[in-house]
């Protein structure tokens, strides 16, 4: 039997998943990872070491791996090169190629993707909303990024950096964004406005605290949390006033300020689509958990078998 593997790096942690031809979920590992402060090569030998593992007990399992897929907080090119992720601080890191001469197995194809990308393509092929033809996913992270299915495919652009929505300026006089301009989307409804630094053994438990004070009925985190929803609502009324999708899926860190966020945000892109009753879009709270883009990548190379682009080993 075969394994498909997805893995993803992002600002706090490293995440993996493998799954079987049938999309069925063999493993699902998340450790912390310092991804705002290591350097790249820092990022691969880990990447690398976490695959090798997910190899080894595929292995053990007697599983031959298919391919690995790598969800990355940035935009990537059609070579696998992560032209840029503004949060991880990298400019022209060639992942794919990097990757492959850590791993030493020529027979391994390697593939960088766009977090939200897959992330979208899990929720389309596993989510409860799978098979929706024209979906939007916004990864609640540091960074917010957005995956596009239009029509039932993944749009990607011309070179493959659509969906930067986290860099569109929503408040001309807000905070600085780590990509250098201000006011961007993620700067003021990225989970980094709630958090007191990107340090990987903070972010969890203070959205956990977040989540404890808003229970709590706390005045001041659930004005924040309102605040962050309506900006969020900024975010998802250019998406649905562009694109028109039939539902919006929070993902990441916003799953568990859902409660919060939601109404705040719904109201807020309700008021700002154009189309009445925002032209019939839901928007809804991924059930895919933290695991959504390293699931999508193992999807990813399930597609690419399944469209002969990869031969199955
Ligand atoms: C990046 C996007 C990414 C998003 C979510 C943004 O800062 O520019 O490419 O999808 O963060 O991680
Ligand atoms: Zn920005």
């Amino acid at each position: 039997p075969y394994a498909s593997i997805g893995l993803e790096i992002n600002v706090d942690y490293l995440t993996a998943v493998a799954v079987d031809l049938s999309g069925e979920r063999l493993l699902s590992w998340r450790r912390s990872f310092p991804g705002a402060t290591a350097t790249p090569a820092q990022a691969v030998s880990a990447i690398a070491a976490l695959t090798r593992r997910v190899i080894s007990r595929m292995t053990r399992d007697r599983r031959q791996a298919l391919g690995v897929a790598v969800a990355v907080p940035g935009l990537i090119d059609t070579g696998g090169t992560v032209v840029v992720a503004p949060n991880l601080g990298w400019r022209g890191v060639d992942l794919a190629g990097d990757l492959a001469k850590a791993l030493h197995d020529p027979g391994l194809p390697i593939q960088v993707e766009n977090d939200a990308n897959l992330a979208v393509l899990a929720e389309h092929r596993f989510g409860p909303l799978g098979g929706t033809p024209n979906l939007v996913y916004l990864t609640g992270e540091v960074g917010v990024g957005a995956g596009v299915i239009l029509d039932g495919r993944l749009r990607r652009g011309g070179q493959g950096f659509g969906g930067e929505i986290g860099h569109i300026e929503i408040d001309p006089e807000g905070p600085a964004c780590r990509c250098g301009r201000t006011g961007c989307l993620e700067a003021v409804a990225g989970i980094g406005v709630l958090v007191s630094s990107t340090d990987p053994a903070k972010v969890e438990p203070e959205i956990e605290e977040v989540v404890r004070r808003a229970k709590a009925g706390d005045r001041p985190t659930l004005d924040r949390l309102a605040r962050v929803g309506r900006d969020l609502g900024k975010g998802i009324a250019i998406a649905t006033n562009l694109l028109n999708p039939e539902a919006v899926i929070l993902g990441g860190y916003y799953v568990p300020l859902a409660p919060w966020l939601l109404p705040a945000a719904a109201a807020e892109a309700g008021d700002r689509t154009i189309a009445a009753d925002l032209g019939g879009c839901r928007i809804v709270a991924s059930t895919l958990g933290y695991g959504a883009a390293a699931l999508g990548g193992a999807a990813r190379v399930l597609d690419s078998v399944d469209s002969g682009r990869l031969p199955s080993r």
